[in-house]
């Protein structure tokens, strides 16, 4: 054994990688197939409004300076997008890169990092990475359980994090519960609220929290431009918080972490409000087709308001996301996340769906 490996940070050295979705490419070269469907990363299936192009290619002049470290432009944008003084706006390189800068700024060996069972998968990466312990409170049916997760707040507690919708659950929390939690959490410690999915939620009661950020110091709100958006290989995202949380957050963050295309192509599709609303629209309709699939053969499902839904098979959902390889459908099993025998399936498009749900009968031998 190298003789560095003992020197590995101890959050380090216990850490297993995040495991992200099989690309086409990959799946294709593997099996020397063509013609496969990917529903493993919820990825907009409408791809982005066309304006991103248009920006990305009028920003290629530029190819050879930094980009504006600073962000101003889009920070501005967003300050407007969402009422608040950009000085709130934290740019990250996807909206992980702002939770890494979190747990970097208040996690430590000694302090505690709190979340639910299901989570998101990032939350323990970054914070066991800080060296901090991972305290996970049961969930409620597969949801964010508020109260047992305000049950374990200690004197060590640092950051809470809550995905609303959560992945890969899909679970969401309302606007009332939730400020009643954030009200009971003492103002020293951290919430995280991760609203990466939250163009796609229609529901009356959903909360956006970037609202009560005068009221909660402690509140940050992350959104991400990877999603309903469609922007996921442009890798942005961004944080709205108290401008005192960013100022500890830029001090980490790296002086070019969003690149200038990312910046013009944000920028860009901010503009096309009437994209995110197809795409909502496409997504409630794409739900209902997998659910009404679901329904069909006899399978049960965790309802879901994001661009994704988690269906209940009763068999290792690693076997069946094998199975379902070779029919050309990359879906993304959870055991990971201790749902051995579910698998998530991101919303396609019809035709897309209907491939899926085809294949997932076939392996299945309904
Ligand atoms: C996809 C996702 C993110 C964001 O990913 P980025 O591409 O880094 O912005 C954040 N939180 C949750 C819950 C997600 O599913």
């Amino acid at each position: 054994m190298n003789r560095f490996i003992e020197n590995v940070t101890p959050g380090i050295a216990e850490l297993t990688p995040y495991v992200p979705g099989k690309p086409i490419s990959e799946l294709e070269r593997e099996l020397g197939i063509s013609h496969s469907v990917k529903l493993a990363s919820n990825e907009n299936p409408l791809g982005a409004s066309p304006k991103v192009a248009e920006a990305i290619g009028r920003s290629v002049a530029e190819l050879a300076r930094y980009p504006d470290g600073g962000g101003h432009d889009l920070r501005f944008a967003l300050g407007v997008k969402h009422d608040v003084d950009p000085a709130r706006i934290t740019l990250g390189n996807g909206s992980n890169d702002v939770l890494d800068m979190i747990a970097r700024v208040f996690l430590a060996p000694g302090s505690e990092s709190l979340f639910s069972q299901y989570a998101f998968a990032v939350y323990p990466i970054s914070s066991q990475a800080a060296g901090a312990k991972l305290v996970v409170a049961p969930a409620d049916d597969y949801g964010h359980d508020l109260d047992a997760m305000r049950l374990r707040i200690t004197g060590a507690t640092r950051v809470i994090w809550i995905a609303n919708p959560n992945n890969p659950t899909g679970t969401w929390l309302e606007a009332d519960e939730l400020k009643a939690f954030l009200a009971a959490v003492p103002e020293n410690v951290i919430v995280v609220v991760d609203e990466a999915y939250s163009e796609y939620v229609t529901q009356e009661a959903y909360p956006d929290v970037s609202r009560w950020l005068e009221d909660f110091p402690n509140l940050v709100v992350t959104r991400t431009f990877s999603k309903a958006y469609g922007l996921a290989a442009l890798r942005v995202g961004y944080g709205i918080s108290h401008p005192d949380v960013a100022e500890l957050l830029n001090r980490v963050r790296q002086p070019f972490n969003v690149n200038s295309f990312a910046q013009a192509g944000a920028l860009a599709a901010l503009e096309d409000q009437a994209f995110i609303q197809s795409s909502v629209e496409a997504n409630l309709a794409g739900l209902t087709q997998l659910i009404e699939g679901f329904e069909a053969l006899g399978l049960g499902y965790i309802p879901s308001v994001g661009n994704f839904i988690t269906v209940e098979l009763d068999c290792s959902g690693v076997e069946i996301d094998q199975a379902l390889l070779r029919e050309g459908c990359i879906a993304r099993p959870v055991a990971n996340y201790g749902m051995p025998n579910h698998l998530r399936v991101t919303v396609g498009l019809p035709e897309e769906n209907r491939r899926f749900l085809d294949a997932l009968k076939k392996v299945l031998g309904r």
